[in-house]
Protein backbone atom coordinates (compact mmCIF):
# COMPACT_ATOMS: atom_id res chain seq x y z
CA UNK A 1 0.00 0.00 0.00
CA UNK A 2 1.71 3.11 -1.34
CA UNK A 3 0.86 6.57 1.26
CA UNK A 4 3.52 8.41 0.86
CA UNK A 5 3.50 11.19 -1.92
CA UNK A 6 5.02 10.32 -5.20
CA UNK A 7 7.46 12.84 -6.11
CA UNK A 8 7.07 13.13 -10.16
CA UNK A 9 10.89 13.95 -10.94
CA UNK A 10 9.52 13.07 -14.85
CA UNK A 11 7.44 15.88 -14.46
CA UNK A 12 9.68 18.29 -12.60
CA UNK A 13 12.37 17.76 -15.15
CA UNK A 14 10.16 18.65 -18.18
CA UNK A 15 9.28 22.12 -16.20
CA UNK A 16 13.33 22.49 -15.58
CA UNK A 17 13.83 21.85 -19.65
CA UNK A 18 11.28 24.47 -20.31
CA UNK A 19 12.47 27.00 -18.20
CA UNK A 20 16.18 26.40 -19.32
CA UNK A 21 14.84 26.24 -23.43
CA UNK A 22 12.91 29.96 -22.68
CA UNK A 23 16.21 31.43 -21.31
CA UNK A 24 18.34 30.20 -24.09
CA UNK A 25 15.70 31.77 -26.09
CA UNK A 26 15.96 35.00 -24.78
CA UNK A 27 19.61 34.31 -24.75
CA UNK A 28 19.93 34.26 -28.51
CA UNK A 29 17.35 36.84 -29.16
CA UNK A 30 19.12 39.87 -26.49
CA UNK A 31 22.99 38.58 -26.94
CA UNK A 32 22.92 36.42 -30.11
CA UNK A 33 24.81 33.95 -28.05
CA UNK A 34 23.59 29.91 -28.41
CA UNK A 35 24.72 27.44 -25.41
CA UNK A 36 26.81 24.82 -26.52
CA UNK A 37 27.38 21.02 -24.92
CA UNK A 38 30.28 18.95 -26.07
CA UNK A 39 29.96 15.62 -24.94
CA UNK A 40 32.75 13.07 -25.20
CA UNK A 41 32.52 9.47 -25.58
CA UNK A 42 35.70 6.85 -25.48
CA UNK A 43 34.88 3.40 -26.22
CA UNK A 44 31.34 1.82 -26.94
CA UNK A 45 29.84 1.27 -23.20
CA UNK A 46 25.97 0.22 -24.27
CA UNK A 47 24.76 2.42 -20.99
CA UNK A 48 26.90 4.93 -21.76
CA UNK A 49 25.91 5.28 -25.59
CA UNK A 50 22.39 5.18 -24.15
CA UNK A 51 23.12 8.42 -21.99
CA UNK A 52 25.21 10.30 -24.38
CA UNK A 53 22.33 10.08 -27.01
CA UNK A 54 20.11 11.11 -24.59
CA UNK A 55 22.02 14.56 -23.49
CA UNK A 56 22.71 15.11 -27.19
CA UNK A 57 19.21 15.09 -28.28
CA UNK A 58 17.44 16.69 -24.77
CA UNK A 59 20.26 19.79 -25.59
CA UNK A 60 19.17 20.43 -29.15
CA UNK A 61 15.26 20.19 -28.04
CA UNK A 62 16.12 23.26 -25.04
CA UNK A 63 18.07 25.27 -28.46
CA UNK A 64 21.54 24.66 -27.79
CA UNK A 65 24.27 23.18 -29.92
CA UNK A 66 25.39 19.83 -29.09
CA UNK A 67 28.49 18.60 -30.13
CA UNK A 68 29.47 14.79 -29.65
CA UNK A 69 32.81 13.19 -29.84
CA UNK A 70 32.81 9.66 -30.04
CA UNK A 71 36.39 7.87 -29.58
CA UNK A 72 37.64 4.87 -30.10
CA UNK A 73 38.30 2.32 -26.89
CA UNK A 74 41.87 2.71 -27.54
CA UNK A 75 42.25 6.60 -27.83
CA UNK A 76 45.61 7.71 -25.94
CA UNK A 77 45.22 10.17 -22.65
CA UNK A 78 47.54 12.57 -25.03
CA UNK A 79 45.13 12.39 -27.74
CA UNK A 80 41.70 12.89 -24.79
CA UNK A 81 43.55 15.55 -23.38
CA UNK A 82 44.52 17.33 -26.86
CA UNK A 83 40.67 17.37 -27.40
CA UNK A 84 40.00 18.46 -24.04
CA UNK A 85 42.29 21.37 -24.22
CA UNK A 86 40.63 22.65 -28.11
CA UNK A 87 37.15 22.75 -26.49
CA UNK A 88 38.34 24.78 -23.20
CA UNK A 89 39.53 27.37 -26.26
CA UNK A 90 36.46 27.05 -28.31
CA UNK A 91 33.99 29.66 -28.27
CA UNK A 92 30.92 27.76 -29.04
CA UNK A 93 31.63 25.60 -26.43
CA UNK A 94 30.38 26.93 -22.95
CA UNK A 95 29.97 23.01 -21.27
CA UNK A 96 32.36 19.94 -21.67
CA UNK A 97 31.10 16.76 -20.48
CA UNK A 98 33.30 13.60 -20.85
CA UNK A 99 30.95 10.48 -20.07
CA UNK A 100 31.93 8.13 -17.25
CA UNK A 101 33.64 5.62 -16.96
CA UNK A 102 36.53 5.47 -18.83
CA UNK A 103 38.47 2.68 -20.36
CA UNK A 104 40.64 2.06 -17.65
CA UNK A 105 44.44 2.68 -19.54
CA UNK A 106 42.95 6.72 -18.95
CA UNK A 107 43.70 8.23 -15.60
CA UNK A 108 39.83 9.56 -15.01
CA UNK A 109 40.96 13.05 -12.51
CA UNK A 110 43.95 13.53 -14.77
CA UNK A 111 41.29 14.00 -18.01
CA UNK A 112 38.06 15.57 -15.63
CA UNK A 113 41.09 18.39 -14.46
CA UNK A 114 42.13 19.39 -17.27
CA UNK A 115 38.67 20.56 -18.19
CA UNK A 116 38.57 24.25 -17.90
CA UNK A 117 36.72 24.47 -14.80
CA UNK A 118 34.31 27.04 -16.16
CA UNK A 119 33.33 24.50 -18.61
CA UNK A 120 32.87 21.78 -16.49
CA UNK A 121 29.25 21.30 -16.34
CA UNK A 122 29.41 17.77 -14.40
CA UNK A 123 30.84 19.65 -11.80
CA UNK A 124 33.61 16.91 -10.93
CA UNK A 125 37.15 19.26 -11.46
CA UNK A 126 38.38 19.74 -7.93
CA UNK A 127 37.97 23.51 -8.72
CA UNK A 128 34.39 23.16 -8.54
CA UNK A 129 34.69 20.47 -5.53
CA UNK A 130 36.44 22.70 -3.91
CA UNK A 131 34.27 25.95 -4.44
CA UNK A 132 31.20 23.50 -3.78
CA UNK A 133 32.93 22.40 -0.52
CA UNK A 134 33.21 26.15 0.54
CA UNK A 135 29.84 26.95 0.13
CA UNK A 136 31.35 29.17 -2.68
CA UNK A 137 29.81 29.89 -6.51
CA UNK A 138 30.69 27.00 -8.33
CA UNK A 139 29.42 24.12 -11.20
CA UNK A 140 27.28 22.08 -9.46
CA UNK A 141 27.41 18.00 -9.90
CA UNK A 142 23.69 17.01 -11.80
CA UNK A 143 22.48 14.32 -10.16
CA UNK A 144 22.42 15.42 -6.48
CA UNK A 145 21.99 19.23 -8.08
CA UNK A 146 18.80 17.58 -9.17
CA UNK A 147 18.04 15.92 -5.97
CA UNK A 148 18.33 19.22 -4.26
CA UNK A 149 15.96 20.88 -5.93
CA UNK A 150 13.33 18.42 -5.83
CA UNK A 151 13.99 18.66 -2.20
CA UNK A 152 13.60 22.38 -1.87
CA UNK A 153 10.27 21.92 -4.03
CA UNK A 154 9.16 19.17 -1.43
CA UNK A 155 9.73 20.81 1.64
CA UNK A 156 9.20 24.90 2.78
CA UNK A 157 12.60 24.58 4.19
CA UNK A 158 15.56 22.34 4.20
CA UNK A 159 16.70 23.62 7.69
CA UNK A 160 17.81 21.79 10.56
CA UNK A 161 16.15 18.55 8.94
CA UNK A 162 17.77 15.09 9.77
CA UNK A 163 19.50 14.11 6.36
CA UNK A 164 21.10 10.92 5.96
CA UNK A 165 23.21 10.23 2.52
CA UNK A 166 23.92 6.92 1.78
CA UNK A 167 27.25 6.82 -0.40
CA UNK A 168 30.34 8.39 -0.27
CA UNK A 169 31.19 8.74 -4.15
CA UNK A 170 32.68 11.92 -5.50
CA UNK A 171 29.98 11.85 -8.15
CA UNK A 172 26.43 11.33 -5.73
CA UNK A 173 27.20 10.57 -2.20
CA UNK A 174 29.84 13.64 -0.99
CA UNK A 175 28.37 16.62 -3.29
CA UNK A 176 24.24 15.14 -2.47
CA UNK A 177 25.95 15.68 1.45
CA UNK A 178 27.33 18.90 0.80
CA UNK A 179 24.00 20.47 -0.92
CA UNK A 180 22.24 19.91 2.04
CA UNK A 181 24.69 20.82 4.66
CA UNK A 182 25.02 24.00 2.56
CA UNK A 183 20.75 24.19 3.30
CA UNK A 184 21.60 23.68 7.01
CA UNK A 185 20.75 20.09 7.12
CA UNK A 186 22.30 18.03 9.54
CA UNK A 187 23.80 15.22 7.55
CA UNK A 188 25.42 11.88 8.12
CA UNK A 189 26.85 10.12 5.05
CA UNK A 190 26.98 6.53 5.73
CA UNK A 191 28.46 4.08 3.57
CA UNK A 192 30.03 0.46 3.06
CA UNK A 193 31.22 0.58 6.30
CA UNK A 194 28.67 1.99 8.48
CA UNK A 195 27.73 -0.14 11.47
CA UNK A 196 23.77 -0.94 12.14
CA UNK A 197 22.60 1.00 8.98
CA UNK A 198 18.91 0.70 8.98
CA UNK A 199 19.00 2.08 12.91
CA UNK A 200 21.51 5.59 11.00
CA UNK A 201 18.48 5.61 8.36
CA UNK A 202 15.64 5.52 11.11
CA UNK A 203 17.04 8.79 12.45
CA UNK A 204 16.72 10.82 9.12
CA UNK A 205 13.95 13.14 7.72
CA UNK A 206 15.70 13.29 4.81
CA UNK A 207 17.08 9.64 3.35
CA UNK A 208 18.79 10.10 -0.41
CA UNK A 209 20.50 6.53 -1.48
CA UNK A 210 22.92 6.35 -4.27
CA UNK A 211 24.67 2.71 -3.33
CA UNK A 212 24.07 0.60 -6.73
CA UNK A 213 22.78 -2.13 -4.52
CA UNK A 214 18.85 -3.22 -5.92
CA UNK A 215 15.91 -2.45 -3.04
CA UNK A 216 18.57 -2.53 -0.52
CA UNK A 217 16.90 0.17 1.59
CA UNK A 218 13.51 -1.49 3.73
CA UNK A 219 10.66 0.24 4.31
CA UNK A 220 11.23 -0.78 7.93
CA UNK A 221 14.47 1.59 7.90
CA UNK A 222 12.50 4.91 7.70
CA UNK A 223 11.03 7.13 9.97
CA UNK A 224 7.29 7.30 9.40
CA UNK A 225 6.92 10.60 7.02
CA UNK A 226 10.46 10.99 6.03
CA UNK A 227 11.05 11.70 2.39
CA UNK A 228 13.31 9.27 0.39
CA UNK A 229 15.30 10.11 -2.75
CA UNK A 230 16.28 7.13 -4.56
CA UNK A 231 19.74 8.03 -6.89
CA UNK A 232 20.07 4.24 -7.70
CA UNK A 233 19.64 2.42 -11.35
CA UNK A 234 19.87 -0.69 -11.14
CA UNK A 235 18.66 -3.45 -14.04
CA UNK A 236 17.35 -6.66 -12.14
CA UNK A 237 15.98 -10.14 -13.58
CA UNK A 238 12.46 -10.93 -13.50
CA UNK A 239 10.59 -13.66 -12.50
CA UNK A 240 9.33 -13.76 -15.99
CA UNK A 241 13.00 -14.04 -17.76
CA UNK A 242 12.89 -10.04 -18.50
CA UNK A 243 14.58 -7.33 -16.80
CA UNK A 244 13.59 -4.39 -15.12
CA UNK A 245 14.91 -0.89 -13.37
CA UNK A 246 14.42 -0.59 -9.61
CA UNK A 247 16.25 1.44 -7.50
CA UNK A 248 18.66 1.30 -4.02
CA UNK A 249 15.10 1.35 -2.43
CA UNK A 250 12.39 -1.37 -1.99
CA UNK A 251 9.92 1.22 -3.28
CA UNK A 252 6.54 -0.80 -2.07
CA UNK A 253 7.86 -0.87 1.51
CA UNK A 254 9.42 2.34 1.73
CA UNK A 255 6.27 4.57 0.25
CA UNK A 256 4.16 2.76 2.80
CA UNK A 257 6.01 4.24 5.59
CA UNK A 258 7.88 7.46 4.13
CA UNK A 259 6.19 10.62 3.67
CA UNK A 260 7.15 11.60 -0.01
CA UNK A 261 9.33 9.19 -2.08
CA UNK A 262 10.65 9.06 -5.55
CA UNK A 263 10.19 6.22 -8.08
CA UNK A 264 12.69 4.74 -10.04
CA UNK A 265 12.21 5.28 -13.11
CA UNK A 266 10.74 8.36 -13.24
CA UNK A 267 12.40 10.44 -10.38
CA UNK A 268 15.77 11.56 -10.29
CA UNK A 269 17.38 10.57 -13.69
CA UNK A 270 15.12 13.06 -15.93
CA UNK A 271 16.28 15.31 -13.23
CA UNK A 272 20.20 14.92 -14.20
CA UNK A 273 20.01 15.50 -17.64
CA UNK A 274 17.67 18.09 -17.22
CA UNK A 275 20.04 19.45 -14.55
CA UNK A 276 22.79 18.99 -17.03
CA UNK A 277 21.10 21.70 -19.48
CA UNK A 278 20.82 24.06 -16.88
CA UNK A 279 24.95 23.83 -15.88
CA UNK A 280 25.11 24.29 -19.77
CA UNK A 281 23.46 27.12 -19.58
CA UNK A 282 24.86 28.75 -16.29
CA UNK A 283 28.04 27.82 -17.70
CA UNK A 284 27.26 30.14 -21.26
CA UNK A 285 25.94 33.30 -18.74
CA UNK A 286 28.75 33.22 -16.47
CA UNK A 287 31.20 32.98 -19.23
CA UNK A 288 30.08 35.49 -21.50
CA UNK A 289 29.58 38.24 -18.23
CA UNK A 290 25.84 37.95 -18.95
CA UNK A 291 23.51 38.37 -15.94
CA UNK A 292 23.26 35.14 -14.48
CA UNK A 293 21.07 32.38 -15.11
CA UNK A 294 20.17 30.34 -11.50
CA UNK A 295 20.30 27.18 -11.64
CA UNK A 296 18.80 26.66 -8.09
CA UNK A 297 15.72 29.18 -8.41
CA UNK A 298 13.48 26.63 -9.35
P1 LIG B 1 29.55 4.15 -6.34
O1 LIG B 1 29.66 2.68 -6.57
O2 LIG B 1 30.63 5.05 -6.79
O3 LIG B 1 29.33 4.41 -4.78
C1 LIG B 1 28.48 3.60 -4.03
C2 LIG B 1 28.58 3.99 -2.60
O4 LIG B 1 27.71 3.13 -1.85
C3 LIG B 1 29.97 3.82 -2.01
O5 LIG B 1 30.34 5.03 -1.41
C4 LIG B 1 29.83 2.73 -0.96
O6 LIG B 1 30.53 3.03 0.25
C5 LIG B 1 28.35 2.72 -0.68
N1 LIG B 1 27.91 1.36 -0.35
C6 LIG B 1 28.14 0.22 -1.01
N2 LIG B 1 27.57 -0.83 -0.38
C7 LIG B 1 26.96 -0.33 0.71
C8 LIG B 1 26.23 -0.90 1.76
N3 LIG B 1 25.99 -2.20 1.81
N4 LIG B 1 25.75 -0.08 2.71
C9 LIG B 1 25.98 1.24 2.66
N5 LIG B 1 26.67 1.83 1.68
C10 LIG B 1 27.17 1.06 0.74
O7 LIG B 1 28.13 4.56 -6.97
P2 LIG B 1 27.57 6.00 -7.47
O8 LIG B 1 28.24 6.40 -8.72
O9 LIG B 1 27.52 6.94 -6.33
O10 LIG B 1 26.08 5.55 -7.85
C11 LIG B 1 25.19 5.03 -6.87
C12 LIG B 1 23.92 4.59 -7.57
O11 LIG B 1 23.32 5.73 -8.18
C13 LIG B 1 24.11 3.57 -8.69
O12 LIG B 1 22.97 2.73 -8.72
C14 LIG B 1 24.12 4.42 -9.93
O13 LIG B 1 23.70 3.71 -11.08
C15 LIG B 1 23.14 5.48 -9.56
N6 LIG B 1 23.31 6.76 -10.26
C16 LIG B 1 22.19 7.31 -10.76
C17 LIG B 1 22.26 8.53 -11.39
C18 LIG B 1 21.00 9.15 -11.91
O14 LIG B 1 21.05 10.01 -12.78
N7 LIG B 1 19.85 8.75 -11.40
C19 LIG B 1 23.49 9.20 -11.54
C20 LIG B 1 24.63 8.60 -10.96
C21 LIG B 1 24.51 7.38 -10.32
Amino acid sequence: MTSAQIIDGKAFAAVVRQKVAEKVNNLKGAHGITPGLAVVLVGSDPASQVYVRSKGKQTVEAGMNSFEHKLDAETSEDVLLDLIDSLNADPTVHGILVQLPLPSHLDESLVINRIAPEKDVDGFHIANVGLLGTGQKSMVPCTPLGCLLMLRDHHESLSGKNAVVIGRSNIVGKPMAQLLLNDSCTVTIAHSRTVDLPDVVRRADIVVAAVGRPEMVLGDWIKPGATVIDVGINRIDTADGKTKLVGDVDYESCAAVAGAITPVPGGVGPMTIACLLANTLTACCRINNIAEFDELSF
